[in-house]
């Protein structure tokens, strides 16, 4: 691909972009079509962009920042209308077409060749007819997903829900009315919008839509101005963190420390804005405590019974050649996992996958050998 066009459709100088090439900026003919992509964010350019080889850009979707105490945050970041979503609990992917044929990438502007599956067999292809330029945004949710499996939705496999739509060639996305609009004109499954409140009054409105969210096992939510003008921000309940950290602990070397205190801080925060008694305070910290100990625990013992510890997921494929692209695409990854044999099933082929979790096992085993953290 020509560095100077490519240079010249993100309005990069060409010697940066040069200079960039194969270090943070990497080209990929596999799965097709020929891209370029952003691993890291360079000037201004999102991590996970994407400069296919016809020259059409897909942008990684904007990161989103978090509220740690919802009613400064609101009052800082809004001023008209708020909108409250719900913040699917599953992996970002952006869906578009190139030469008329769809394909999906991840965050970090990989094609998955599994979630494409999905997404050309759920998304009715007229929008693209329609609007060949338009950039889908949404979450693969559900528990049949090689990511971020759940079963919190009312969803047998995978979906893929909308939460914004953007344009090829374009930084900007378009924000919620006219996401849940196209969501309408072509019935496609889109984020539940739970209400919209003027920001003064916001916050009251929102705690008990939070607290209802986390009691039925959801994430939590994005706020966003429906004058599409300041950037959303996020806030997640509290049995979602618990969940996250449960995860988190089972698998404890293989996640950064990052991801686990930023967790357990939040539950600092929620717990004091929401004036919870002593005895609140006390019931969440047994919550919290429960997740990091009890599957931490589980972990150790299991390692001395000899299993090996991995991570168990299915995916649903129509093909089998989409399950060995898909084993290629993890390996591509550097994640190690063991696909089991297709079997025929309704829609095609359940493939069950164990992912190693390396470090885990190694450190857990280390210990139990008696060497020393
Ligand atoms: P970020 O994506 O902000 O860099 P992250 O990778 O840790 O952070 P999350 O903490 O899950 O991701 O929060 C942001 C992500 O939430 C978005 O990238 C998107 O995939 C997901 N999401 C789920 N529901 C929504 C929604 N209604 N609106 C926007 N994003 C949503
Ligand atoms: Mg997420």
């Amino acid at each position: 691909m020509k560095i100077s066009r490519v240079a010249e459709r993100l309005g990069l100088p060409k010697e940066r972009l040069s200079e960039l090439q194969e270090t943070i900026v990497k080209e990929s003919d596999w799965p097709p079509p020929r891209l370029m992509r952003f691993d890291k964010p360079v000037s201004g350019v999102e991590a996970g962009t994407v400069v296919f080889y016809t020259g059409e850009v897909v942008y990684g979707y904007p990161k989103i920042k978090r509220a740690m105490l919802l009613e400064p945050a609101i009052k800082r970041q809004f001023t008209g209308i708020v909108a409250v979503e719900e913040k699917m609990n599953g992996y970002n992917l952006r869906a578009t077409s190139i030469d008329g044929e769809i394909v999906a990438l991840t965050r970090g502007g990989y094609i998955c060749p599994f979630s494409t599956e999905v997404v050309r067999d759920r998304i009715d292809p007229e929008v693209f007819r329609d609007h060949p330029e338009i950039v889908l945004c949404g979450e693969m949710v559900g528990p049949e997903n090689p990511y971020v499996p759940k079963s919190i939705y009312p969803v047998d496999s995978a979906e893929f829900v909308l939460f914004d739509i953007a344009k090829k060639n374009s930084r900007v996305t378009q924000g919620v009315h006219p996401t849940h609009d196209l969501a309408e004109e072509y019935g496609l499954n889109v984020t539940p919008l739970l209400g919209e409140f003027r920001a003064e009054g916001a916050y009251k409105e929102i705690v008990p839509i939070v607290r209802d969210l986390g009691k039925r096992g959801r994430e939590g939510i994005v706020l966003k101005d429906v004058s599409n003008e300041a950037p959303p921000i996020k806030y997640t309940c509290s049995e979602s963190n618990c969940m996250d950290l449960e995860h988190a602990f089972r698998y404890y070397n293989d996640y950064a420390s990052d991801f686990i205190v930023s967790r357990v801080v939040r539950e600092g925060f929620q717990a004091v804005e929401w004036g919870e008694s002593s005895e609140e305070i006390r019931a969440r910290a047994a919550r919290l405590g429960e997740s990091i100990l009890l599957p931490l625990a589980d972990t150790i013992r299991r390692k001395m019974e000899k299993e090996q510890i991995a991570q168990s997921v299915q995916i649903r494929v129509k093909r089998i050649q989409t399950a060995k692209d898909f084993e290629q695409h993890l390996r591509r990854m550097g994640i190690r996992a063991i696909f089991d044999i297709p079997v025929p099933d309704v829609d095609g082929y359940v493939v069950r996958i164990e992912k190693m979790v390396m470090s885990t096992n190694d450190k857990t085993q280390a210990m139990i050998d008696g060497q020393l953290w």
